[in-house]
């Protein structure tokens, strides 16, 4: 029975999106600290806005402003902030009704503690010093004493000088990841570059990377086989947007590789090969980088092709 592994993973990348009217006009009002929301068909105010109404699928550019003064309408305590949360200290997570809306707007709330926080609470916005036309130019809400005035939400342009006209949201996720017994023997398999995949008893099969059960069958896999090293490019992709942070050179080709008595291909890149010479039938073994896990890529290892009717069940 090998050591079952655990280690730290990062799933990390920038995502980027463009605003159309109605979130621009939302999110430049922030900056401004100027809070909007949407009127829908029947006469109800959304905020956050959105841009079709959520009843009639109809586009809505129908804009208002409302308070920045509002009722916290349900919340949970976080004892533990982590890195990027909107706060550094213990906090509530709140949804809040601003005074002039009829949806609740998910934030955050800085109380001493989850004593002091209560559904129905009166709270307002404190604005961050420094804003951008983003989510974060609300610091965070706070405890207020006052009484919403009652006033129905004014019309409102939502036009702005230099408008923010897109957003990056950095998306995270940062875990511990165990791999279980199957895997964690395929990656102390891999640490003396060896692959071994596990079999089937019912239907036969080679599952490589293994999961630890035939996902046809339903059971259990045990029986360990070593497969490859050499493997058959059944299919590939030329990948040509260059991904932030990896230091490889576009085009380059991102291929399904189906090792020598594996039933199952597993994707590595391919190189040592134009990227348009690249074909299905490719015969092709993996090149180890020093100290590496797992190999770097795979090349070409020289043998002719392989037939169609040789991998065509893995396609
Ligand atoms: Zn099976």
């Amino acid at each position: 029975m090998p050591d079952i592994l655990s280690a730290p993973l990062v799933v990390e990348f920038p995502f980027t999106r463009s605003l159309g009217p109605v979130q621009s006009a939302f999110l430049t009002g922030l900056r401004e600290r100027t809070v909007l929301g949407v009127r829908t068909g029947d006469g109800k105010v959304l905020v956050p806005p959105v841009e079709y109404d959520p009843v009639t699928a109809e586009e809505i550019r129908d804009l208002v402003e409302v308070a920045a003064t509002g009722t916290v309408t349900t919340w949970a305590w976080n004892p533990h902030p982590r890195r990027d949360q909107p706060l550094d200290t213990p906090f509530a997570w709140v949804l809040v009704r601003l005074d002039g809306a009829d949806t609740a707007l998910l934030h955050v709330l800085d109380a001493p503690g989850p004593e002091a926080v209560r559904t129905g609470m009166r709270v307002r916005v404190r604005w961050a010093g420094a804003r951008t036309g983003a989510i974060t130019d609300i610091a965070c809400f706070e405890p207020y004493e006052g009484e919403a005035d009652g006033s129905a939400p004014a019309p409102h342009a939502g036009e702005f000088a230099d408008p923010v006209t897109g957003i990056v949201t950095p998306a995270r996720l940062d875990y511990t990841y165990s791999p279980g017994r199957a895997q964690s023997a395929y990656l102390e398999a891999l640490a003396g570059r060896r692959v071994v995949g596990e079999r089937c008893p019912s239907c036969r099969k080679v599952y490589v990377p293994p999961r630890g059960a035939c996902p046809t069958c339903g059971v259990a896999t045990a029986e360990q086989v070593e497969v490859g090293p050499r493997g058959t490019v059944t299919t590939f992709c030329v990948v040509n947007i260059k991904a932030k942070n990896l230091d490889i050179e576009v085009p380059y080709v991102y291929a399904h590789i189906a090792l020598d008595g594996a039933d199952l291909a597993l994707h590595a890149r391919i190189g040592g090969i134009p990227y348009d010479q690249v074909r299905m039938g490719l015969r092709v073994e993996p090149v180890w980088a020093e100290g590496s896990r797992h190999p770097d890529h795979y090349r070409p290892s020289g043998e002719p092709d392989a037939d169609y009717d040789a991998y065509k069940e893995l396609v």
